[in-house]
Parts: C-alpha cells; sequence; structure tokens
C-alpha cells in the first residue's frame, strides 16, 4: 500500500482504539512509525538523489538516466529489513526493554507490515515477511490495481467521515492534552 494510506490507516486505528478501548497512543507518532518502512526502504535513495540533483555533479548526470528524478540504490536490503516481522518483533522488543514497558507507537510499522503482505504482489515488492531466514511472500492483489486504489480512498473517506460524525476528529488533540497530564503517567 503507499505510504499515505498507511499513514491515513494508522491514524484511524490508533484514533478508534483511542475512543473505543481507551488505548493510550499518541496518534501522530503512530502513524509516523506506519509510514516507516517506506521510508527506510526509500528515504535514503531518494535523499542522494535528491542530493546528487542539487549538487549538479557528474555523479547526478550519470545517475539522472534522462534528467528525471532518480532514486539511487543505495545497495543495503532497507526494503526487506523494513517489512520483515522478525525485524520489527527485535525492534519493538528492544525499544519496549530500553523503556521498560510495551511501547504503543511503533506497533505502526506491524500495522504496516500487515496491511503490506496481502497488498503486494510476486510481480512487484512481494512482502518477505520473514527475512533473513526466508524469502517466501505472500502474491496478493498489488495496491495500485485501480479497483483496489480505489476501495482504499473510498473506504478511507468513510472511515473518516463517521469518525468525523462521531466528533473524534475534533476532540483528539484536547484528549491527548489530558492524557498527557494525567498524573499517574509520570509516576513511575
Ligand atoms: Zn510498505
Amino acid at each position: 500500500m503507499d505510504s499515505l494510506a498507511h499513514g491515513l490507516w494508522a491514524a484511524a486505528a490508533a484514533t478508534v482504539a483511542k475512543r473505543t478501548a481507551g488505548v493510550r497512543v499518541r496518534i501522530l507518532p503512530f502513524a509516523l512509525w506506519a509510514t516507516f518502512p517506506d521510508v527506510l526502504a526509500f528515504g535514503p535513495g531518494v535523499a542522494v538523489g535528491l542530493w546528487l540533483r542539487l549538487a549538479g555533479g557528474a555523479g547526478y548526470a550519470e545517475s539522472a538516466q534522462g534528467g528525471h528524478f532518480h532514486h539511487v540504490h543505495i545497495g543495503l536490503p532497507l526494503y526487506a529489513m523494513g517489512h520483515s516481522l522478525l525485524v520489527f518483533a527485535g525492534v519493538y522488543g528492544l525499544c519496549s526493554l530500553v523503556a521498560r514497558r510495551s511501547v504503543v507507537s511503533p506497533l505502526g510499522w506491524l500495522l504496516h507490515i500487515l496491511i503490506d503482505i496481502p497488498t503486494h504482489s510476486y510481480s512487484y515488492y512481494a512482502t518477505r515477511f520473514l527475512w533473513p531466514l526466508s524469502n517466501f511472500g505472500f502474491d496478493g492483489v498489488a495496491w495500485w490495481t485501480p479497483w483496489l486504489l480505489w476501495c482504499t480512498y473510498g473506504s478511507l473517506a468513510l472511515v473518516y467521515l463517521l469518525m468525523w460524525r462521531k466528533g473524534w476528529l475534533r476532540s483528539t488533540s484536547r484528549s491527548s492534552s489530558r492524557l498527557a497530564s494525567n498524573p499517574r503517567r509520570s509516576q513511575h
């Protein structure tokens, strides 16, 4: 799925979890974590491509391939790393160990992987969720398939409309500040 949809689904999921189950989750960090695998996969390459373009050096002329904006391949399996449940579990365990509690926001990363598994296909970036132990991937329906794209953004529009009608979008920041000022949170 594309990064925008990942972020929007994650923000919606966090809002629903907060409103219906009282889960203490900060919506923006959760949504940002939900875009992390794609940022990790493409961010460094895009940044290098942009830098070469701005610098305008010989490196860019070689890599630009006709003058279009170019994504430079870094040479690391960043896509596989960011989309692996095993890597996620390791990093999540480490974060929770350091924080001495189960951290919630990084679960947005897990949501990204779970959504990507059925929305990629063998022909393009099948999600190798067991990497590096296995290259197994599920041959799902690619997210850019027109009907799936329409369904994705149509569903998102419906979900956000329902949340707006319930007043969940308006009261989120008020609730966050209430949680932040809750003295019980600062006692540990
Ligand atoms: Zn992805």
